[in-house]
């Protein structure tokens, strides 16, 4: 591997932290991920030549996946529907083949009518403003760029002396999975978010990464120190020798608390005078399920079930959804799986589900609201859902349910899609749970009259506090008031737990707070049943749990509950959490990295 030739100073990076952990290496930038991709125009003569070209190299990609699912079948049969989806991708008429159309039809080159074909692909996917729908169009990327790669034959990679840190536009799944872990230490990824499909192979094959890291191509080249922390999403370019040694701590003491996290995964979630808290995972996607049962998940508190549908061609079929949900509620048995219908609209745009254009989305059309203004998707879904109810232990539950009306109305649909499996002779599971998300204030303030009408209540933080503090967290102006520790959240789900309990239901709580060590105590105070967050906080959480006692949580929660401010209210919860969470506080490598 070429050393580069001048001295660096250090430089940092910020991406996105896709899989946890910290390398330290050798940058290896691989150059087929920026192949050239000539733009040549053509003539007459030569189209027979480029569509043969196109249709070889097709084939040529196509083996290689299969040979690539036959290697992974014994140890990464997860990812099979990975691998599928993406030969679905090379037979599928909108790409491929609409490139085998373009070599005549603008006399191109075949690297060219691919790279047109992906344009109008990705043009099409556009108005689909959800990050799971752009890393969806990731896949169609990354197939175009197996083809390119069979297109232009060997590529003048460096070589690979040793183990090192591999860089890269836009690694795909497949990339990945094809990674010797013992050669390479970690990888940086130009593209790609945390729920894409190459950040979960990652996660699984336990290699540190960082994805959305824009211009590591161009800041890196081979040979250069790098340090990658996919606990923060931090990349390292070249540290001095103060960031270096302090990164080399920090991987030490990750992998020491990896160790112990192994342990504490499997370990029941009970505090020090026998409570059972339910920890369970927020999912996505069903190649994710390995990860929450391997952290020790027993249980899915949120299963997000937009991914299905953000598809250019409209609503997933019927019997789709079955097979999907089936497979889903399979793999997790005996373990309650919570999905939580269609959340579209707002901050989840998809094209051709939506109405029209409004000015305030976030207060608009969205989730059970479009549901009940869309009823055929509404039940197509709901009639999926319980098909696939006798494969496991489902519950249903409904975002953003405002009032005692509309929660009335969703269970008059319920019961209609109920009957009409039965009077179609269509078996389906009878003892699915019905519940409901508290995350608009509306619902908070009638809890105890809602609470009646469901078997469960699962508090959607993230949304929930948004709405009583009116900030949103996503524009930098008014970010910092964003606050999970402000007396008024707290005192919220107080009154839902009080209005759950009273009503003999479980009470949950599945926004990003439910998976933070600094608020953990104060929610095991106020009472929460279970707990659903990202499945790599579970261990975390767990320990945190086996290190609690309720008399004393609850105690903290009184005295929070009764603070006036926001700073007062930390500086308690800062003192309690130095006192008997020590280690916690001190170096906590997910905390350091803002939590997950
Ligand atoms: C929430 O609002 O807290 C929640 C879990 O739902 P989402 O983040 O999907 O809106
Ligand atoms: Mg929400």
């Amino acid at each position: 591997m070429k050393k580069s030739q001048f001295p660096k100073t250090s430089q940092k990076l910020q991406g996105v932290a896709a899989s946890p952990g910290i390398a330290i290496g050798r940058a290896l930038v691989l150059a087929h991920q920026h192949w050239g991709r000539p733009r040549r125009l053509t003539n007459k003569d030569e189209v027979g030549n480029e569509e043969d070209r196109l249709a070889a190299a097709l084939v040529r990609a196509q083996q290689g996946l299969l040979e690539l699912k036959k290697r992974c079948d014994a140890d990464f049969s997860q990812f099979m529907p990975i691998i599928d989806s993406h030969l679905l991708i090379l037979a599928d008429p909108t790409l491929v083949e609409r490139a085998r159309l373009l070599i005549a039809e603008r006399m191109v080159c075949a690297e060219m009518a691919l790279q047109d074909s992906l344009a109008e692909l990705e043009e099409k996917l556009s108005g689909l403003s959800d990050q799971y729908l752009r890393e969806r169009a990731a896949d169609g990327r990354h197939v175009v760029n197996l083809i390119l790669k069979e297109l232009q034959g060997d590529i003048d990679e460096p070589d690979q002396d040793g183990p090192a840190i591999l860089v890269g536009h836009d690694f795909s799944p497949e990339d990945v999975l094809s990674m010797d872990s013992k050669l390479v230490l970690g990888f940086v990824n130009e593209l790609g978010g945390v729920t894409g499909h190459s950040a979960i192979v990652a996660r699984t094959v336990a290699i540190p990464a960082v994805v959305g890291c824009p211009d590591i191509c161009q800041e890196v080249v081979t040979g250069d120190l790098l340090v990658v922390d996919g606990n923060s999403g931090r990349v390292v370019v070249n540290p001095d020798k103060r960031e270096l040694a302090a990164y080399q701590d920090r991987k030490k003491q990750f992998e020491e608390y990896d160790r112990q996290m192994g342990f504490f995964a499997h370990l029941p979630a009970e505090t020090k005078d026998g409570r059972k808290i339910a920890v369970e995972a927020n999912l996505e996607m069903l190649e994710e399920v390995g990860l929450a049962l391997e952290y020790g998940a027993t249980g899915i508190g949120l299963f997000r079930s937009e991914f299905y549908f953000l598809t250019p061609d409209g609503p997933p079929p019927e019997e789709l959804l079955v097979t999907i949900y089936e497979h889903l509620l399979g793999s997790l048995s005996p373990f309650p799986v919570t999905v939580r219908t269609l959340d579209i609209g707002g901050d989840k745009q998809v094209k051709g589900h939506h109405c029209r254009p409004e000015k305030n989305p976030a207060l608009g059309l969205k989730a059970i609201r479009l549901s009940l203004r869309k009823p055929e998707l509404f039940r197509t879904q709901l009639r999926a859902l319980f098909r696939a109810a006798r494969h496991g232990n489902l519950r249903i539950m409904f975002p953003m349910i405002t009032s005692y009306c509309e929660l009335m109305e969703v269970k008059e649909v319920v019961a209609q899609v109920r009957g009409e499996l039965r009077s179609q002779g269509l078996p389906s599971g009878d003892d699915v749970e019905i519940g409901m998300m508290v995350e608009v204030p509306s619902a908070v303030a009638v809890a105890d009259a809602l609470a009646k009408e469901v078997d469960f209540f699962s508090i959607g933080t993230n949304d929930l506090i948004q709405y009583a503090m009116a900030v949103d967290r996503v524009n930098e102006q008014v970010a910092h008031m964003y606050n999970p520790l402000h007396p008024a959240v707290l005192r919220m789900i107080a009154q839902v737990v009080e209005a759950g309990h009273n009503a003999g239901i479980e009470v949950g709580l599945c926004g990003e707070m439910a998976g933070d060590m600094g608020t953990l105590p104060v929610l095991l105070g106020l009472g929460l049943d279970s707990l659903s967050m990202h499945p790599l906080a579970i261990p975390y959480v767990k320990r945190m749990v086996r290190k609690t006692v309720s008399s004393r949580a609850e105690g903290l929660a009184t005295d929070l509950l009764n603070c006036p401010s926001a700073v007062d209210l930390r500086a308690r919860l800062r003192g309690h959490l130095q006192e008997y969470y020590p280690e916690e506080t001190q170096s906590e490598p997910w905390l350091a990295g803002g939590g997950v």
